[in-house]
């Protein structure tokens, strides 16, 4: 009995020796693979002292929380033969956490810069199979699976910006498709859940349900969310005369909303303001307030030819009126397909805006059939920075972000997806396939190759 309690401490004593050994050797592996890893991130940021400092910091965190995870790891795994799995696990561990700490960093310098990152997408055009696959077994709405791929980013922006293209009328005036829309209010409680601050209503559908679809749309968004803001109709004359401003980090943004006409409904004859029209004197009075109000000034015009990928001659006219006027940014709605990005110059007043001539729709089921209509269900997300230099708001980096619009049957199975987490399988299942056999996840991507020049 004693030999075999001695043989047992002995091998006892053994083992905790190996692990010793395991646990130096690996700690210095992991030392040195730290210190090339944080040159890099050293090199990519500046090279100024406090960098430089809080880099050494870094590495001292990095190398005590190496120990923590090798310590942890080792604990999990004291199998001597596992040796080069913990190798393994610690360089993704440590990799990882280098990436994470590096990211950080040039966020919290990033932010030293004045910026303010807006998000927009198009339209919300709910026809009947849309609005079906909201409807839940109760009788409700429950429009958050349309969301539910994309609210991360529209989340994260400081300002996320939505083309509502139908009348949220409620359920009262009867919930339609086309081509008189009707939306329940559960539409806006889920553009609210998911990150909208500003929603645009000046679009051709806008009086689709007359004084009344006004009227309960305004009193939904005024007593639901006051704190949302709501462009392109009004409830008042003051209200249309009252430019909306978006102030953040001391940057001061005017955002405008136009439609070209509302489908040839009159509006409401007591209410000829109810509606922000494009009426080039208006637009004109409109822009020139901004440009001595506002720092940079945005235009989201409802304009342009439906199924159109190119740039129509009426768009050119309306560009010309915006950038000569004052505008910085352009981003456009209402063919229910992309067309090109550009930058518009415009020497003699020396101003330049960059315009997305159309972001196509964030969703859409179309009852169209045949070629083209695939188009309908590609859109994007433009992603603007801005920034402040030299007291001037510019803008810095922008992108699109291409959608989808995914149709399965069922309830909650729309859903819109960027095309970068799209894949063939997904779009073997989109039920558009039935109305236009050209559609496949390919053919999204060549549409956005032939449209634009840089996406995401
Ligand atoms: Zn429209």
């Amino acid at each position: 009995m004693k030999e075999k309690k001695i043989s047992v401490v002995i091998t006892i004593l053994f083992m905790c020796g190996c692990l010793l050994a395991c646990k130096t050797e690996k700690t210095n592996y992991t030392d040195q693979t730290n210190s090339e890893n944080v040159t890099e991130a050293q090199v990519l940021n500046d090279s100024s002292t406090k960098t430089q400092e809080s880099d050494t910091n870094d590495q001292l965190n990095m190398e005590e929380r190496s120990d923590v995870e090798n310590d942890s790891a080792i604990e999990k795994q004291s199998d001597v033969e596992n040796d080069s799995a913990i190798e393994e696990q610690s360089d993704v561990e440590n990799d990882s956490a280098i990436e994470e700490q590096a990211d950080e960093k040039m966020n919290s310098d990033t932010e030293e810069l004045q910026q303010i990152h807006l998000v927009m997408v198009g339209d919300i055009l709910l026809h009947t199979r849309v609005s079906e696959s909201a409807h839940l077994p109760d009788g409700s709405y429950d429009y958050n699976p349309i969301f539910s791929n994309t609210s991360d980013v529209i989340e994260a922006a400081d300002l996320a910006l939505v083309n509502e293209e139908v009348i949220i009328g409620g359920e009262e005036l009867g919930v339609s498709g086309y081509p008189a829309f009707n939306a329940p209010y559960e539409i806006g409680d889920a553009l609210v859940q998911n990150g909208f601050d500003v929603i645009l209503h000046a679009t051709n559908h806008a009086v689709d349900k007359g004084k009344k679809g006004l009227h309960n749309c305004m009193s939904f968004w005024q007593e639901h969310y006051p704190d949302i803001e709501v462009l392109g109709i009004h409830d008042s004359q003051e209200d249309q005369n009252t430019i909306y401003y978006y102030e953040q980090n001391g940057m001061k943004i005017a955002i405008l909303n136009y439609t070209y006409g509302t489908n040839g409904i009159s509006l409401p004859s007591d209410m000829p303001w109810s509606v922000d029209l494009l009426e080039k004197d208006k637009v004109i009075a409109d822009l020139k307030e901004a440009e001595s109000k506002a720092d940079f000034t945005i235009v989201c015009p409802h304009w342009g030819t439906e199924y159109n990928l190119g740039i129509s001659s009426e768009q050119k006219k309306w560009a010309q009126i915006f950038v000569e006027n004052g505008a910085d940014l352009v981003i456009g709605t209402h063919p229910h397909v992309i067309e090109p990005i550009e930058w518009y110059e415009d020497e003699k007043n020396d101003n330049s805006a960059l315009i997305f001539y159309s972001i196509g729709n964030y969703v859409n089921w179309t009852g169209g059939a045949g070629a083209g209509t695939a188009n309908r269900m590609v859109g994007g997300m433009a992603d603007v920075t801005l920034v402040q230099e030299d007291g001037k708001v510019k803008i810095g980096e922008y992108t699109v972000h291409a959608l989808v619009s995914h149709l399965e049957n069922g309830t909650g199975n729309v859903s819109t997806y960027f095309l970068r987490d799209y894949n063939t399988e997904l779009a073997s299942k989109n039920e558009i396939i039935k109305q236009d056999v050209s559609f496949s996840y390919d053919y999204c991507v060549n549409l956005c190759n032939e449209v634009w020049e840089n996406w995401e």
